[in-house]
């Protein structure tokens, strides 16, 4: 008997390498290739630099002089949150916000998993004049748990009016949906290569010109002095090579929410008891986070692979550790938590996917009951 191929449904923990940026890679792969350098060699590889820093900034909406690599998404928040003294963010953020800095205060989110925005303003207005050129607020553009999408306008007014800069951790929302980094108020965002198809451990910082960001390692003054260290070429031509991808695949993302909202649907049909995690806020397409049963999240995450479909079980980040999901908590969701599956399509998604997912679905929690 042959098995179907096993099926990936985890795409926000991280995505397969889209063939276009493995071939950046390899193509990149074997000469010297310092982008520092002036003779030949560095000249081709600074152009490769050059090149993918553009294609980022047009997925991302922003100048190319906006665009600073770091190693990832976790590096980018750790870097801007080192700017200042004093984080105002949100109890729902990735941990490489959460507990990147000693001195932060957590903003409430509602039972949809969206941050409120009146419990913004409530602590906006706690820092006196003097304290808030060295205060960050640092808000994601969508939950990488529940794929809620955050009221990152009305935030961008109240930090704005409030003199106030503001950050947000847009890697999860970065090629699922369109993006205007230069008119969105938004001082700074972060962005993570292997979310949208290329590599992991490269990915940029967005800053707006005049936002301060002094370079956290000492060194070389790469990056326009704002990240030491000679560039992960390779990395960056996959960064490039998936970001130029992408640009076409942001409507793949609005039509797969059809193939989400058709799964949901079926599987509350069929188990009305289910409880679906933001489902009535605005979602990324390809999240679908739920609890259906009374099994842990953990047995039923193994009971998924054994069927050969791979999900997860709370923060992707996390998988691997057993840990309720802080974010389902922050939602007053404490008993669901330790339960909670979360299942994210990809680029390389498609509508049959979500069919089988939902058959094989059923067939475990009718059986686990
Ligand atoms: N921010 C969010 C919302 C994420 O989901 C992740 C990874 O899961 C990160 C940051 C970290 O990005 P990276 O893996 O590139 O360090």
């Amino acid at each position: 008997m042959t098995h179907p191929a096993p099926l990936y449904l985890d795409n926000n923990a991280t995505t397969p390498l889209r063939t276009a940026a493995a071939v950046a890679m390899k193509d990149v792969m074997g000469p010297p290739a310092n982008p520092s350098s002036v003779h030949e060699f560095g000249r081709a590889a600074r152009l490769v630099v050059e090149d993918a820093r553009l294609a980022v900034a047009q997925l991302a909406g922003c100048r190319a002089s906006d665009v600073v690599f770091t190693s990832g998404g976790t590096e980018a928040n750790n870097l801007v949150l080192s700017q200042y003294t004093t984080i105002i963010t949100s109890a729902i953020e990735h941990d490489s916000v959460r507990a990147a800095h000693p001195n932060t205060r957590f903003v409430k989110v509602t039972a949809d998993g969206a941050i409120d925005c009146d419990d913004v303003q409530r602590h906006v207005d706690a820092i006196p004049a003097e304290m808030r050129p060295s205060t960050l607020l640092s808000i994601m553009a969508a939950n990488n748990e529940t794929g809620v999408l955050q009221p990152l306008h009305e935030i961008a007014d109240i930090a704005a009016a409030a003199g106030i800069a503001l950050h947000s951790d847009m890697v999860q929302m970065f090629g699922k949906a369109s993006i205007d980094f230069a008119t969105t108020g938004i001082s700074y965002a972060s962005l993570s290569a292997h979310k949208i198809g290329g590599p992991a451990g490269v990915g940029a910082l967005l800053v707006r010109p005049g936002c301060r960001l002094a370079s956290l390692l000492k060194g070389g003054g790469q990056e326009q002095g704002r990240r030491s260290g000679t560039e992960n070429l390779i990395g960056i031509a996959g960064f490039g090579a998936a970001a130029k991808a992408a640009r076409d695949d942001v409507d793949h993302f609005t039509t797969m929410a059809g193939w989400r909202d058709a799964f949901e649907t079926k599987i509350l049909a069929a188990l009305p008891d289910t409880v679906i995690f933001g489902k009535a806020a605005d979602r990324l397409g390809n999240t679908s986070c739920l609890v259906a049963g009374a099994k842990t999240a953990e047995t039923m995450v193994m009971a998924f692979d054994l069927a050969g479909v791979a999900v997860s079980a709370g923060a992707a980040c996390s998988s691997g550790k057993v840990r309720a999901s802080h974010v389902l908590e922050a939602m007053g969701a404490e008993s669901d938590a330790g339960r909670a599956i979360r299942i994210s399509g990809g680029w390389a998604t498609t509508p049959s996917d979500f069919e089988r997912l939902a058959d094989v679905f059923l067939h475990l929690y009718k059986q686990s009951g």
